[in-house]
């Protein structure tokens, strides 16, 4: 693992305090979760829930992720086999592609890409093939997508798995069902194994609606879906996450787990259960929230000179900032804090082919709103001074 230093987000996060800046690097929210659902956390620990629960977890929550499940996208799954909760979904990416990847195996992915993706396919000597996202039509109509023939030809017949993360971080992308067909055809047609990560899959946007991957026809035999209560309920610290897929997938990703994490905290696993049944609403409620958050930084972005695309879904929106006259964005990352006041993180890490993404910078808005008026203030002076 040599090659992999400190991650950009600590450095970000280092400066952003360093220099008093508002943090629109690393994708947290600044607000709680709902009452209820913190409430029964501290129940549960009252109530003695304290030791080691069963390795793939609590059945009151593999049956609430069940349920929910089927009644969102009428997909079936077996809660005692085919649903393990994990600490984090990263944990469930991690516990995936070290089951299912051998050495010299290829993982076909789309760039950006999530930063743990590569960590992972790394620890299981496995060999990235990215697959560009690049944006279709320009201005805010910009929509991150890839080219169906790119694709196709990333797959050779060493291809293990496709990684698929939709609605997608940190593009904002919400893969279509057109665009989800032609993934699953060529995982049909090459026999690959799809991992989806859809940690985002309740954080969608005017009315875009998300598909599974798995849903897609032949591939619930195939897909390894991972998801968490982090995103969805606000509660990124609470480190719970679940994997879904059909039992011999299931089971290969528990023989992994087993020896990294045995087992996920039980007290927070209970009290999910109960949200993912009783807090719809509140989830909601924190979509629509987040889409007028968006809305809002995206003005601010505008206003100060950057190209900003107008993200479907997730807690990010990708800007470029040649509009400025900037090209690179790990150089304007670096000085934006002190320049500005405000950090974001340079989407060049994002990259394996890094002059894709060189002249865009990735800015969060799950933050309260005064803070993104601020930041939106902050960064409007700054763009009056570059351009003025
Ligand atoms: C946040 C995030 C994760 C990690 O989720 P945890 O449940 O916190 O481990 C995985 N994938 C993507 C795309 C994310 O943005």
């Amino acid at each position: 693992m040599g090659g992999f230093g400190e991650t950009i987000f600590a450095e970000m996060t280092r400066l952003a305090n360093e220099t008093d800046a508002i943090n629109l690097g690393q994708g947290f929210p600044d607000t709680d979760g709902p009452p209820s659902l913190l409430a029964g956390a501290a129940h549960w620990i009252g109530q003695g829930v304290n030791q080691y629960p069963p390795g793939p977890g609590r059945i009151e929550l593999r049956t609430a992720v069940a349920e929910d499940r089927k009644a969102r996208y009428g997909i079936d799954l077996d809660p005692e086999t085919e649903v393990y909760i994990t600490v984090g979904a990263t944990a469930g990416i991690a516990a995936g592609v070290l089951s299912l990847v051998e050495p010299g195996d290829e993982v076909v992915l789309f760039e950006p890409m999530y930063d743990s993706y590569s960590g992972v396919i790394a620890l299981a000597q496995g060999v990235r093939r990215p697959v560009t996202l690049r944006p279709s039509g320009s201005g805010p109509n910009a929509r991150f997508t890839f080219d169906p023939d790119e694709l196709r030809a990333a797959v050779t017949p060493r291809t293990r798995m496709i990684i698929v993360n939709t609605p997608h971080n940190p593009t904002g992308t919400v893969f279509t069902p057109d665009e989800l067909a032609i993934i699953a055809e060529v995982c049909r047609d090459n026999d690959v194994i799809a991992l989806a990560d859809e940690v985002y899959e309740h954080l969608v946007f005017d009315g875009t609606v998300h598909v599974p991957l798995a849903a897609q026809p032949g591939m619930a035999e195939r897909t390894l879906t991972v998801s968490s209560a982090g995103k969805t309920f606000s509660v990124t610290a609470w480190k719970t996450g679940w994997v879904m897929g059909p039992r011999p997938l299931v089971r290969a990703v528990q023989t992994v787990n087993q020896f990294l994490t045995f087992s996920a905290n039980g007290a927070l696993q209970l009290a999910l259960a109960d949200a993912l049944r009783d807090e719809q609403g509140w989830v909601r409620t924190q979509r629509d929230a987040l889409q007028d958050k968006r809305d809002r930084l995206a003005a601010g972005l505008t206003e100060a000179g950057f190209q900003v695309s107008n993200p479907q879904g997730t807690y990010f929106l990708m800007a470029d900032i040649r509009p400025l006259g900037h090209s690179d964005g790990v150089d304007l990352a670096r000085a934006l804090p002190r320049l500005t006041g405000v950090a974001a993180v340079p989407a060049q890490v994002f990259y394996a082919n890094e002059d894709e993404g060189r002249h865009l910078v990735r800015f969060a808005f799950c933050k309260r709103d005064e803070i993104l008026d601020e930041a939106a203030r902050r960064l409007r002076a700054f763009g009056d001074r570059s351009q003025g």
